[in-house]
């Protein structure tokens, strides 16, 4: 019998605490400065060996998922193959992903799944890149598979790929997700953030944006370990491009308010919205009258500072 090796990594969503766009550079992307926050709802990525590069999504939204090339995970696949020295170290890979993350969420199911495959691949290949040099990889995969590898709490400057994590107590938040009925691009979110910009700039509104500043508020709140003092701070300045373009979205937010979160803001680009609860008990009576309200598809309870990604043992293998 031929054992076939295969690895398999399980990655995590994220939200934004901050985030913070500043003006449309020359290159066409927004420089950022963002408060990375990895959650703990989980896509699985499996990496083995095959006759050729593929990949198959089951789960979650998996239908609007692309099944080839333009497939997040298969572009990581092939960026660490001409990282590590082209296909004679680093042969095919079939690409297996189960999908929990909700897609085109604000969520970086893709990114995640990216860096799932990376780090799944450079175990099947016995590539032997340490955390930074899949960093290097990840970056140029894409501005938030940098982070779903380390996952926890990180500030994130750039697109969003330079990383400093972000030193905190061991406190673990209790969020409430609150998935809509329906999808956001994030080319298209951050383009009617600019069409508002230039709206208000008219209008006599400050005329150019200032560049992103980290939130200092924010910071010390996280420090603190106390939920009060970050459902206070959280902010996104994609937000309300996110609610002009998804309008039920402020329906969702004001109703997760007054059930009693300690703060709530869109993730991302959206149209997720996430709320902070002071404790498990308190999440979960948020959860089910959010539920009952009819103001969202459906909700998760999560958890998070989470790990990045990580290596799951094979049900196959293990004892
Ligand atoms: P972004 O990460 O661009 O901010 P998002 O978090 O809102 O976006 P994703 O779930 O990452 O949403 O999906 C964004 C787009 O990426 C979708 O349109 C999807 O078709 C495409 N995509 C490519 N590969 C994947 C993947 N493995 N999983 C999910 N989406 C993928």
């Amino acid at each position: 019998m031929t054992i076939v090796p295969r690895v398999t990594a399980r990655v995590p969503a994220k939200l934004n605490l901050q985030l913070a766009v500043g003006p449309r550079r020359a290159d066409g992307y927004h420089g950022l400065v963002t408060v990375f926050h990895a959650v703990s709802l989980f896509d699985e990525v499996t990496a083995e060996c095959a006759a050729q590069d593929g990949v198959t999504v089951t789960g979650e939204g998996a239908d609007r998922v692309p099944a080839d090339q333009d497939n997040l995970a298969l572009r990581a696949v092939t960026a660490l193959r001409a990282a590590v020295g082209g296909a004679a170290r680093a042969p095919a890979v079939h690409i297996s992903i189960t999908k929990r993350i909700p897609v085109a969420a604000g969520l970086a199911g893709g990114s995640a799944d990216a860096a799932g495959a990376l780090v799944a691949c450079n175990e099947l290949w016995h590539s032997g890149l340490d955390q930074q040099q899949l960093g290097a990889v990840a970056a140029k995969v894409g501005s938030d598979v940098t982070f779903a590898l380390i996952g926890g709490t990180a500030v994130g400057r750039g697109r969003g790929e330079r990383l400093t994590p972000a030193l905190a107590p061991a406190t673990a938040y209790h969020w409430v997700l609150a998935f809509a009925d329906g999808h956001l691009s994030t080319p298209e979110v951050y383009a009617m953030l600019d069409r508002q910009r230039a709206a208000g700039a008219k209008a006599g509104a400050k005329g150019s944006h200032p560049e992103p500043t980290l939130d200092a508020p924010l910071m010390t709140a996280l420090r603190s370990g106390d939920p009060t003092r970050v459902g206070r701070a959280l902010s996104n300045d994609l937000q309300p491009a996110a609610v002009a373009m998804f309008p039920a979205l402020r329906k969702t937010l004001a109703a997760g308010l007054e059930l009693g979160a300690l703060g709530a803001l869109v993730s991302g680009s959206g149209p997720t919205c996430a709320f902070l609860a002071s404790n498990a008990d308190r999440a979960l009576g948020l959860a089910v009258s959010l539920s009952g309200a009819g103001v969202c598809r459906s909700v998760a309870r999560v958890t998070g500072p989470v790990p990045g990604t990580l290596i799951l043992p094979d049900p196959k293998t293990a004892k």
